[in-house]
């Protein structure tokens, strides 16, 4: 018996008559007296099945005739060439099997963001999901080499943690046995990433992360996915360098690995293409006044939110980074030496109104200036008692980012909502299905 073959394969090097086996699930399905058109899907793409009555068993175009959308089914039959068909080519089927009877398949044409989202489970089988799916693949893949190929140690660190990393605000708090201490889930590996670097140097993981974010807009996640790298050694300006790096390797590959779901996605590829390195660098200073001559009045310290990033980066066709933040950003930056009003640090925006899709920047190293940083932010520096043992034996100067994947995978296909760019989104209202 024919072996079963990719869609993709058939369509890729067909010619009349070919013998082809395909298994997959019916996408569309049309019915008259005589003749049934039948577009089978499967992972690799779509292809035409026409079932006419005389061409095969009698039985099995009965059941033909009562098979509904979204059924499993085998067939098998003869290439034709046909210039309606999508591809060129359909199967005149002789032989037609139900694996798995589908009952009335719940979703329809134009059906509501919410009745997608409650039906995410059966959602997640349509050929934008796919075709989403297989990039964020491409992406999770390239993640590895890009950094394997700079001799970086993945590694994995605690999802249950002990301490508060990006602040108290958006910690999930997880009932632990009959612990006392307060446990939750990981925000970032950051402070871990720090302890674990003293022996391998160069590492990055890939992980989910947990932040019980209030705010609801197009970007954030309550569970997220992130690739985050720290190095020892390395300062601030070699960070960004990784970082962009990273971009424009991700970019680069998912145009070259999913031309086919970037067209289906209807991705304008002329912008990805141009981007170049190195991406243009702002200080938040200079990105204040930028914003400010566009109307805003915004005075130093003011947050970067969503609004202020979407005017920034709207007209945008390359990533920018920005860069010497405020000090108030967060107690573990390192304040710069040249100016003690900011930070060593960097965010990369993407571009197309998307916004941040990397956070990073040098760690203050020296346990002296570090405790009083602690305290600048309020907090005892007893909370961070074995983060402070990693600058009491042999400290070093190191860095390091985080990029939020869900983010790069929506900038890089086009898509309006991160929601859409994970199986299954989580978010302040949303833990179902
Ligand atoms: P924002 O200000 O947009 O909330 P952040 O400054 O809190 O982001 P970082 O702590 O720097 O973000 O985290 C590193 C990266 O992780 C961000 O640049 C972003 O790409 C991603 N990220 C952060 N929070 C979320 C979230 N709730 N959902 C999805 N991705 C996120
Ligand atoms: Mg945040």
């Amino acid at each position: 018996m024919t072996e079963f073959q990719a869609i993709n394969n058939i369509l890729s090097n067909p010619s009349e008559g070919k013998k082809v086996r395909v298994r997959g699930w019916i996408h569309r399905i049309r019915k008259t007296g005589k003749l049934i058109f039948a577009v089978i899907r499967n992972e690799s793409g779509i292809i035409q099945a026409i079932l006419f009555r005389d061409n095969l068993p009698t039985e099995e175009f009965e059941l033909a005739k009562s098979t509904l959308i979204e059924s499993s089914v085998v067939v098998e039959g003869r290439l034709a060439k046909d210039e309606r068909a999508p591809g060129g080519y359909e199967i005149r089927v002789e032989h037609f099997e139900v694996v798995g009877a589908a009952e009335k398949f719940p979703i329809t044409k134009d059906q509501s963001d919410e009745f997608l989202l409650d039906n995410r489970h059966l959602w997640l089988r349509s050929r934008r999901m796919s075709a989403i799916l297989k990039v964020r693949s491409t992406i999770f893949n390239e993640i590895r080499n890009y950094f394997q190929g700079l001799n970086y140690y993945e590694v994995q660190s605690p999802v249950f943690q002990s301490g508060a990393c990006e602040g108290g605000s958006t910690l999930f708090e997880v009932p632990y046995f009959d612990s006392r201490d307060k446990v939750y889930l990981t925000q970032s590996w950051q402070l871990y990433a720090e302890a674990m670097m003293f022996g391998l140097e160069r590492i990055y993981t890939i992980g989910p992360a947990f932040r019980a974010e209030k705010s609801r807009t197009r970007r954030h996640l309550t569970e997220f996915w992130m690739a985050e790298v720290e190095a020892a050694w390395l300062g601030n300006a070699e960070m960004m360098e990784l970082a962009e790096g990273l971009v424009t390797h991700l970019v680069k590959s998912v145009i070259e690995k999913n031309p086919q779901e970037l067209e289906f996605l209807e991705r304008d590829i002329s912008i990805l293409k141009e981007i170049e390195l190195p991406f243009p660098r702002y200080k938040y200073a200079e990105i204040l006044d930028m914003l400010n001559a566009k109307g805003l009045e915004l005075e130093w310290g003011a947050d970067l939110g969503y609004t202020e990033e979407k005017m920034l980066t709207q007209e945008l066709r390359t990533p920018i980074f920005i860069t010497h933040f405020p000090r108030a950003k967060g107690f573990y930056h390192r304040v710069d030496p040249e100016d003690d009003k900011v930070v060593l640090c960097h965010d990369l925006l993407a571009p197309e109104g998307y916004g941040e899709i990397i956070g990073g920047g040098e760690r203050e190293w020296r346990l002296e200036i570090l405790m009083k940083r602690i305290r600048e932010f309020d907090m005892e520096p007893e909370q961070y008692d074995w983060y402070l043992d990693l600058r009491r034996y042999g400290s070093v100067p190191h860095s390091g980012y985080g990029l939020g994947i869900d983010r790069t995978v929506a900038w890089i296909v086009g898509e309006e909502h991160i929601k859409n760019v994970i199986p299954f989104p989580r978010t302040m209202r949303r833990y179902t299905p």
